[in-house]
């Protein structure tokens, strides 16, 4: 039998996907699940997308192979993007557009570290940053922060965490899972220390960045001492309800751009290419769609806010963006159902999937193992109906 890879060995497997998996099999075998484990909207591709998708197929253009960043007109769109909403000067030659901002990250990480390399992740983070950073044999340095500051990095525990050996910084703001975003006066707080090591570069991914409760989405690279050492990453899936179109870009300087190009070439080759076209569309069409998403979430984030705060003993900060509650649940830790105990967020997921039918995910995964977290990225009447559930079977537990 052929053993596995010493680089696969170091990766676990994606927390999400395999809370979701189980899910779907809990569902195949006729149990009523209500899923808040996989972080995708529950929304539709906006039509105007579709149709651009559509007419692209129809045209006999877009058959052949994609170029490896991607097309011409792709790639200024993003430009036009990144002036129109964050106010940032791009040219094509500073992008790259991938199979998802996951494979962006990759991209960049399998690019630019070597064994040996350090990156600093500020815990809760997004699962797949320390996998991909083990992937390339460089070493994950978290940084921890808790429920009672927002789950929020200092600018003192960032100072700390730099040693020679820091490559870089890498962080979701708004943030998956704790829906925390930093606001421009914490950013500052980060640029002021970035400035005295400029060997660290920041990943800064801003996929979230349209699910924002509290006005406009800031970018470190908005800061003109860190456009040259920011590398922002973006994508479909969230803002567009796109995931499954599969397309996230990046933006940076152009020869780190080039050398994704060049790993990317070797690897994928250039994304989906009628997704790409549709992202044109998406990108420079009507935003109303993805307003009237964010409005949504915003209110089936305050619905669950207020479900969470009749379930005794949680813990949990007010999301600012994305569409997850993180909720601290540790205090169910050690309780006993049908003889046996709740170790950890682990067993506490598994129980919440197997008696109270709603599937979330671990905070073990994402490096804040006292949490478990939602997706509130689904109806109104699931989310009444699944915190109705959670409590029921949290009662249970003595
Ligand atoms: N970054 C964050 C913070 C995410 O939550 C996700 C998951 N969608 C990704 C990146 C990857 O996005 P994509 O689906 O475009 O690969
Ligand atoms: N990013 C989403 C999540 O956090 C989708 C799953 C994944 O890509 O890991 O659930």
């Amino acid at each position: 039998m052929l053993q596995t890879s010493e680089t696969l060995n170091r990766v676990s497997e994606s927390a999400t996907i395999k809370m979701a998996q189980l899910s779907r099999e809990l569902s195949a075998k006729g149990v009523n699940v209500i899923s808040l484990s996989l972080g995708e909207p529950d929304f539709h591709t906006p039509k105007h997308i579709k149709e651009a998708a559509k007419q692209a197929i129809d045209s006999g253009k877009y058959d052949s192979y994609s170029p490896i960043a991607g097309y011409a007109d792709l790639k200024q769109a993003i430009c036009d993007k990144f002036k129109r909403d964050n106010h940032l000067d791009f040219k094509p030659e500073n992008i790259v557009v991938s199979t998802g901002a996951k494979q962006s990250l990759a991209n960049i990480f399998i690019s630019f570290l070597n064994e040996g390399d350090e990156v600093i992740i500020p815990a809760p983070y997004w699962v797949s940053y320390p996998e991909q950073v083990k992937l390339c044999n460089a070493t994950p340095v978290y940084i921890h922060t808790y429920v009672d500051s927002d789950f929020k990095m200092t600018a003192e525990q960032l100072e700390k965490a730099i040693t020679p050996k820091t490559k870089f910084l890498v962080y979701s703001s708004p943030s998956n899972p704790t829906g925390s975003v930093y606001t421009k006066e914490e950013l500052e707080s980060f640029v002021k220390v970035l400035e005295k090591h400029p060997h660290v570069y920041v990943i800064s991914d801003e996929i979230y960045e349209h699910i924002i409760y509290t006005g406009e989405h800031v970018s470190i690279a908005q800061f003109p001492s860190m456009k040259d050492r920011t590398i922002i990453v973006n994508g479909q899936a969230k803002g567009y309800a796109m995931t499954g179109w599969r397309i996230g870009y990046m933006a940076a300087p152009a020869y780190i751009a080039k050398a994704c190009d060049k790993l990317q070439g070797q690897i994928t080759s250039g994304a989906n290419s009628v997704a790409q076209h549709a992202t044109v569309t998406a990108l420079l069409g009507d935003q109303q769609p993805t307003a009237d998403m964010r409005d949504q979430f915003l209110k089936r984030r305050d619905i669950v806010l207020a479900l969470l705060k009749e379930i005794p003993n949680i813990k949990c900060n007010e999301p600012c963006g994305a569409f997850y509650v993180f909720p601290d649940l540790s205090a169910y830790f050690g309780k006993i159902f049908n003889g046996e105990p709740i170790k950890d967020a682990d067993d506490l997921a598994l129980y919440l999937l197997h008696e109270g039918h709603v599937a979330a995910v671990s905070g073990a995964g994402f490096g804040a193992p006292e949490c478990v977290r939602f997706s509130y990225a689904a109806s109104e009447d699931d989310l009444k109906e699944a915190f109705k559930r959670v409590k029921n079977a949290l009662e249970k537990l003595k």
